[in-house]
């Protein structure tokens, strides 16, 4: 549906860009009354411009034609309602070598060059967003607009690069060069405002403002935005190395060197060159071609197809609508307030009011911390609706059952939703570990029963495993699919085993650690060596996150189900699962926690002199998990290598830079990693046994 900025853009693209004008590739061009020319970047079948080398050599084409006619000014904007631009075409950079990247970039900066050296008054007037390459197009004009609403950034951080074709040079000259390298260290997007603000735009106005706007940019009418006297300042030497050692210490807080070099070496261009922007145009190539070449970016954007190739499992829409969800604990609870928050109407039941009390009232702290805009909290909250006697449930076009982990009561459960339900809507279970499939056969049509399991918080956590069963329908999958991408979680289709791919995974590094802990090795160093590695959070940590009760009770379940070679819960562990000790939701577990719920550490030079330590401490942690998605792929738990590096990666956050366990285990040689876990189950025990599967790894 055209939204009324739609109709706007399209009248003002009308006045000055016919849809019949002469294109250039992707390009459309055209010259308006006052001789002005307007540039239209318009990909042809694509719903969003990206840049490529297409778009630059086509763009030098038309600098060519414009050089000839002279016109008054040039206006650059895009003819997408999405946005100026996404950034660079990521598809460039794999494999990509730097001989490769350095001649495409050298290419990319001339025809950039030449815009920013056109001896007329040139403009771009951004709407929506406008990222990375996309920003990097806009910063060689002489003056930029944006729309309000507009979202400007640099997110090349986020797969292991900086920007690379003028942006760490145009930026940090033009806006204030401390936030400009602060957006390009974090990724953040900056509002149109926020841009103007810091001298990354020089106007913002509203889209039917837009002609007035460009002619005044082009007759000289508009100033460019002035930079501060202060800002100014930090370019001088001096100020810059300052700057730039926060600037370290902040980055060294996030990730290391080794691990993520890109921050670190935009810091050293910057402190190095900055204010020189012919030095900093070349080193900044050099650093970017070095930077994709790096394992670090490779597995970066690695993981940035995993997650399109999970997007990608959707095939059509859900057609859902409402949706019921029935417990209003842990799960439940979080599960109605983010699929409100996504804009379903949601009714949540429990057989007490109590949770559904909790439950609202977390929702709304929830809502309130990721949606910031109060009427947007607001409405959020009007569409969960309290349902303690579960009326909603006749209305809803999916029933997602979150009551407690007991296969009876489930199926009692289930049994009489389904009976409520319309005949059109379908049903879905949370559970972890109970056999789906004896689920489903309580149930008169268990083709209309799936697997929707999320993860603890459901606010954070990006994946969700689609769990299938022998009756369930094709369409049932493909709607739960579609429903799961629709309230922005990333889908990972999974078959009934003990502990899916996810907690199967993760049980044994949990339960090495808490063996590790009974060895004496301190929490801390463990939880150290993991993060070290990668982890967002180490071991022990997880432990108390998860919960010591349900860690135990998971670990319990995959021995006996799967017969899983797990070491034993520790005694000392059911003591304290006996104390109420139970992690983080008690207050203390293996950790005790402060009122903002962070545990208290130890520093690491604060450990006691000679406290114990394992050489393969690391491989003893990693390596049974890397072991047990093996023994995923050989059983078809999952059903690609990529699904579950994807899993992985957005389901526990194993290291990104890594590009998932199966990545790294291929990085670090198929070969090496079978010994490795041979000489552990010499050395430590059985739990340590290669899996057949690497046969075919
Ligand atoms: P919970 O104990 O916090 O919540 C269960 C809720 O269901 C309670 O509020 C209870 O009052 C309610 N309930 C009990 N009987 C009911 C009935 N007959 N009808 C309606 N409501 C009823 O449990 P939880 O941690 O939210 O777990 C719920 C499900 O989600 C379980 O299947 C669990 O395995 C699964 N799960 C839990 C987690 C987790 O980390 N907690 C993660 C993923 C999946």
């Amino acid at each position: 549906m055209a939204t009324m900025m739609d109709v706007l853009r399209d009248r003002a693209l009308e006045l000055s860009v016919a849809a019949d004008a002469p294109r250039e590739g992707n390009w459309r061009m055209a010259s308006d009354e006052d001789g002005i020319c307007w540039l239209v970047l318009d990909r042809p079948g694509k719903s969003v411009n990206t840049i490529d080398r297409s778009v630059l050599e086509d763009l030098d084409r038309c600098l060519g034609l414009i050089e000839a006619q002279k016109p008054r000014g040039l206006v650059i904007r895009s003819g997408k309602p999405s946005g100026f631009a996404a950034g660079a075409d990521i598809e460039q950079f794999v494999g990509a070598g730097v001989a490769g990247i350095d001649a495409m970039l050298e290419e990319g900066h001339r025809v950039l060059d030449r815009l920013a050296a056109l001896p007329v008054p040139t403009v771009a007037v951004i709407h929506g967003h406008c990222l990375g390459a996309g920003l990097e197009l806009a910063l060689a004009a002489k003056l930029r607009i944006a729309i309000a609403g507009a979202s400007l950034g640099f997110p090349e951080v986020m797969l292991g690069l900086h920007p690379g074709l003028g942006g760490t040079f145009r930026a940090t000259a033009v806006a204030d060069p401390i936030e400009a390298m602060t957006m390009m260290l974090t990724g953040r997007a900056a509002s149109a405002r926020r841009a103007k603000a810091i001298g990354l735009v020089d106007a913002v106005v509203e889209e039917r403002h837009v002609a007035n706007a460009a002619r005044a940019a082009v007759f000289g009418d508009l100033r460019p935005a002035a930079v501060g006297l202060k800002a100014r300042a930090s370019h001088l030497r001096p100020a810059r190395k300052l700057a730039a050692r926060q600037m370290r210490a902040k980055a060294r807080e996030k990730a290391t060197p080794e691990t993520y070099p890109a921050p670190f070496r935009l810091i050293d261009l910057w402190e190095a060159h900055g204010g020189h922007p012919d030095r900093m145009r070349q080193e900044e190539q050099a650093s970017f071609a070095a930077l994709v070449e790096s394992k670090t970016a490779q597995n970066l954007v690695r993981v940035f197809f995993l997650r399109e190739a999970l997007k990608g499992l959707r095939d059509g829409a859900s057609g859902i609508r409402r949706v019921h969800v029935i417990g209003a604990g842990a799960m439940g609870g979080d599960i109605a307030a983010w699929v409100a928050r996504k804009g379903f109407r949601v009714s949540l039941s429990d057989v007490d009011v109590e949770p559904i009390g909790r439950a609202m009232k977390a929702a709304a702290k929830m809502l309130e911390a990721t949606l910031k805009d109060p009427l947007k909290v607001r409405d959020a909250l009007d569409r969960l609706v309290p349902d303690p006697g579960g009326a909603g449930i006749a209305g809803a076009d999916l029933v997602i059952e979150a009551a407690p982990e007991r296969i009876e009561l489930k199926q009692a459960i289930l049994r009489d939703a389904l009976a409520r339900m319309k005949p059109s809507a379908i049903l879905a279970t949370n559970t972890s570990a109970l056999p789906i499939a004896e689920l489903a056969s309580a149930l008169d049509d268990p083709s209309r029963l799936v697997g929707i399991h999320f993860f603890n918080p459901v606010s954070r956590m990006q994946l969700v495993e689609i769990v299938r069963h022998d009756a369930v329908s094709a369409e049932t999958l493909r709607r739960a699919t579609a429903f799961v991408t629709e309230i922005g979680r990333l889908p990972a289709p999974v078959k009934p085993s003990a502990g899916f791919l996810v907690n199967r995974a993760l049980t044994p590094y949990i339960a090495e650690a808490l063996l590790m802990v009974g060895e004496g090795i301190p929490k801390e160093r463990i939880d150290a060596a993991a993060e070290r590695f990668g982890m967002p959070m180490g071991p022990v940590e997880l432990a108390d996150q998860v919960g010591l009760d349900i860690a135990a009770e998971v670990s319990q379940t995959l021995r006996e189900r799967l017969g899983m070679a797990l070491p034993e819960t520790p005694a000392w562990m059911h003591e304290l699962i006996r104390e109420g000790r139970l992690g983080r939701k008690t207050g203390r577990g293996l950790y005790e926690y402060d009122e903002a719920g962070k545990p208290r550490k130890l520093d690491l030079d604060a450990l006691p002199d000679g406290s114990p330590d394992d050489p393969a401490l690391v491989d003893r942690l990693i390596l049974p998990m890397l072991n047990a998605v093996v023994a995923c792929l050989r059983e078809e738990v999952v059903a690609s290598e990529e699904i579950a590096d994807g899993a992985m990666v957005f389901g526990t956050g194993f290291a990104p830079f890594r590009g998932g366990p199966i990545r790294y285990a291929r990085e670090r040689g198929v070969d090496t990693v079978i010994a490795r876990l041979r000489e552990l189950e010499m050395s430590h025990g059985a739990r340590f046994r290669p899996d057949p599967g690497w046969d075919r790894i």
